[in-house]
């Protein structure tokens, strides 16, 4: 980047853990004019989104918005609101993601109990069953649906009913997983799921959709004591965000970006969820059989494999890095590095929303065998 000259970005092929290919078209909705954060007309666009993400999330829940930060600040919304000083939450943890929520429940005062399993496996619904069974004072069960550290599902339906059989409230980390794979919150029974923009929405980053059961929104109103964040506690974000016209300044919501949230979850709709499941399941299909050709291997279990989020072991003697850099240099093509235990191991390339399709992938393959011959 030259100083002191319009910043031109190249145009890359994003194949990564997101954020994704960005839709010209949502790129175009954030180019119109900015309007104030309680214009009439902004107003009506923020109900036309909260309406359109309960469509994406499957849910009927009031309290469903985008929050003006990041998948993270979802995350943390997600901590802060349920948990008070001394409460106890299970965490699953079978990748990187798992570990960060641990860290939120920590700095929430709350005490974490965990169920670890092995990077590249599910989480084990027996284990999280006898911690319910042991601690009978857990006040909520917290897992990721799909670990984009590993490319691994999580059985989000089948672990929202042990929370509900022990009666815990239920924080499940969508962010990868929305728009991409099965998710029903209602017939699940999650009380707190959060997302991201960047992922299977293909909306540029910074934005995190959250919906919270009416369960949850009656903990949060009963609080002994105030929610830690100021910024994140929803009991003051709905009188912004919340039912009615009479809306009342929180924050400035980031509002061009807003108008590409609402343009992704449109796109959404048009093609219908089921079809958007449909789609990255073909992707992934066509993905796994080329990497298959070229000799590369799925490191995960078909069985619980994400299709918009691939891990491929790296060959012996390739050097990792080189080839990243390769592909991003000569081909515009960014594919992930691992993450922690898995750094240097594997690549994870993504099939993410608008990236999910053949062009992006023959380019991929053809680009990896280039560079891999
Ligand atoms: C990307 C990601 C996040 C964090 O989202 P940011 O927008 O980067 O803050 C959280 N959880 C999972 C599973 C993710 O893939």
């Amino acid at each position: 980047m030259q100083s002191l000259s319009t910043f031109l970005p190249p145009e890359r092929t994003l194949m990564g853990p997101g954020p994704s290919d960005v839709n010209p078209r949502i790129l175009n909705a954030m180019a119109r004019p900015t309007l104030g954060h309680l214009d009439r007309l902004f107003v009506e666009l923020m109900d036309a989104t909260k309406s359109l993400l309960q469509y994406a999330f499957k849910t009927e829940n009031a309290l469903t918005m985008p929050i003006s930060a990041p998948g993270s600040a979802g995350m943390e919304a997600c901590f802060v609101n349920l948990l008070e000083p001394g409460d106890k939450a299970l965490v699953c943890i079978n990748g990187v993601f798992g570990m960060r929520m641990v860290e939120n429940v920590e700095r929430c005062g709350a005490e974490a109990i965990t169920v670890s399993n092995a990077w590249g496996t599910q989480t084990d619904l027996n284990a999280v069953e006898d911690a319910l069974k042991a601690n009978p004072d857990i006040k909520v069960l917290a897992f990721v649906h799909a670990e984009t550290s590993t490319g691994v599902r999580n059985e989000a339906k089948l672990l929202c009913e042990l929370g509900k059989k022990y009666d815990c409230l239920t924080i499940v980390d969508a962010v990868t997983s929305l728009g991409g794979v099965e998710l029903d919150v209602d017939c699940w029974n999650i009380d707190a799921i959060y997302s991201g923009s960047q992922k299977c929405l293909s909306c540029v980053p910074g934005i995190s959709p959250v919906s919270f059961s009416d369960r949850a929104v009656n903990v949060i109103q009963n609080r002994k004591t105030k929610v830690q964040s100021w910024f994140l506690d929803m009991n003051l974000i709905v009188g912004y965000w919340g039912q009615g016209a009479k809306r009342a300044y929180h924050h400035t919501a980031p509002i061009n970006s807003m108008y590409a949230m609402y343009e992704a979850l449109l796109i959404l709709k048009e093609e219908g969820l089921e079809n958007a499941w449909e789609r990255h399941a073909l992707g992934h299909q066509k993905l796994a059989s080329g990497l298959n050709e070229l000799g590369l291997e799925l490191t995960v279990d078909a069985a619980y494999r994400l299709p918009q989020l691939n891990v491929v072991k790296i060959p012996d003697g390739i050097d990792d890095a080189a080839v990243r850099k390769q592909l991003l240099e000569e081909f515009n093509l960014e594919i992930g590095a691992g993450l922690g235990e898995h750094a240097g191991k594997v690549w994870r390339i993504g099939l993410m929303g608008y990236a999910c399709k053949p062009r992006n992938i023959d380019h991929c393959l053809a680009a990896l065998k280039a560079v891999l011959k």
